[in-house]
């Protein structure tokens, strides 16, 4: 087989094109290949098909293609104008790369691949391109997806927010929960940002929403209330952010103990924080005699702990009666214990109680706190190289929506 019948199998041209030239640089680790058209090709416009002549040829170009071997690999080709007595002078497209693109289609494709496994920076160094060049595909990968992407509101919808850079920015995510992906990401955490997402689709679409997992954030619940028909039975408060209030008034309480202990000399609530905020079951094993001495010495921490672990029951129940019946007395424990972080925790959870029960009716918490987080968590620590905002939701997309992003490439079968 000659080197021009491998390369042209290889790259699966298909008539008129042909192999004109291959050249091997092995000082520079290189392989060029020239494409051409076979003597008296037909040709159709691009736009309408129509079978034209030939005007000229454009100026050589190149596109990069995967390796042979440890050799770099380029395409070169001056593409065919043609005249269309209705469309004027047009080019004809390559088969092997898309309109104004640096790479062929199955590089693009590779670099995508690549791209998902690892940051772009990382992508630069495995591949020998450039940031741009990298970047560029990922971007035109998602514009490809986006696209292709079809419009329907899914079923089951999560929403949550993702700081972003800097503290106190805040980027929404409206997540697919049955499908764990990313549908759509908004600037900002206000009414109007999740509104900017309903607003895509009509009232008749937006009635077939089943259920919302969200935060008890009032944009949220205001905005979902706005748009979405029957939103008073399907908004879930997220177990996940209602456990994370309690949490977060024990961890109040512990902070204000442990600041008085010290004044009196005692530090039995030193480097305890993240014991106390665990899973009961999750404190480590080499630790748990130590978390055992502490929560024995009568501190309100520990009455605090007691009643946030004891609130993770409430979502084991079959029956939302029972979960409800469970609630009033965990209520009426955690208004009496004292705490005012606690009262005032559990005062906040009592009045969204109705939406906190919606739970037993879907069964459903936010898709982010379930696997998508971990994924948007990778695209985060990614995020030290990207210069703006823009890039972080585009990579989110990249990374977790779900989307078709390969270009198609023609296969000569
Ligand atoms: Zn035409």
């Amino acid at each position: 087989m000659k080197d021009t019948e491998l390369y042209a199998a290889l790259l699966g041209l298909r008539p008129p094109w042909r192999i004109r030239e291959v050249k091997l640089d092995l000082a520079a680790d290189r392989v060029d290949i020239w494409i051409e058209e076979a003597p008296g090709a037909k040709w159709n416009c691009p736009e309408c098909g129509k079978v034209v002549p030939l005007y000229d040829h454009a100026e050589e170009r190149q596109w990069r293609h995967l390796d042979t071997c440890h050799c770099q690999t380029y395409l070169h080709a001056r593409l065919p104008r043609v005249q269309c007595p209705d469309h004027g002078i047009r080019q004809v497209p390559a088969s092997w790369a898309g309109p104004g693109a640096q790479f062929t289609l199955r590089m693009e494709s590779q670099l995508i691949d690549t791209l998902k496994e690892c940051d772009v920076t990382g992508v630069t160094r495995l591949t020998g391109t450039s940031w741009d060049e990298a970047w560029g595909i990922l971007q035109k990968a998602v514009a490809r997806g986006l696209a292709r992407k079809q419009r329907r509101i899914p079923r089951h919808l999560s929403v949550d927010e993702k700081s972003f850079a800097r503290r106190h920015r805040y980027e929404t995510l409206i997540c697919d929960a049955e499908r764990g992906t990313v549908e759509y990401v908004v600037d900002d955490r206000r009414q109007e940002s999740l509104e900017q997402y309903y607003r895509q689709f009509t009232p008749e679409e937006l009635a077939g929403v089943k259920a919302v997992a969200m935060d008890m954030w009032d944009p949220y619940i205001a905005a979902t209330q706005a748009c979405v028909p029957g939103a008073g039975e399907k908004i879930v408060f997220d177990k996940f952010h209602v456990l994370r209030v309690v949490s977060e008034a024990m961890d109040q309480v512990r902070r204000q103990e442990h600041k008085a202990l010290l004044v009196k000399g005692d530090e039995r609530l030193k480097g305890t924080k993240h014991l106390w905020l665990a899973n009961e079951e999750n404190v480590p094993e080499w630790r748990r005699a130590e978390f055992q001495a502490v929560k024995g010495t009568n501190l309100k921490t520990g009455r605090a702990w007691a009643i946030k672990e004891s609130l993770r029951k409430f979502w084991t129940f079959h029956y939302p009666q029972r979960a409800a019946e469970y609630f009033r007395r965990w209520y009426f424990w955690a208004t009496h214990s004292r705490l005012t972080p606690i009262v005032n925790a559990a005062k906040t959870l009592h009045k969204h109680i109705s939406n906190i029960l919606t739970y037993f009716q879907h069964r459903m918490t936010n898709a982010t706190a379930e696997g998508l987080n971990s994924k948007i968590q990778m695209v985060k620590e990614m995020a030290c190289g990207f210069r703006n905002r823009e890039h972080y939701k585009t990579a989110i997309y990249f990374h977790c929506g779900g989307l078709d992003l390969y270009p198609k490439v023609e296969t000569s079968s």
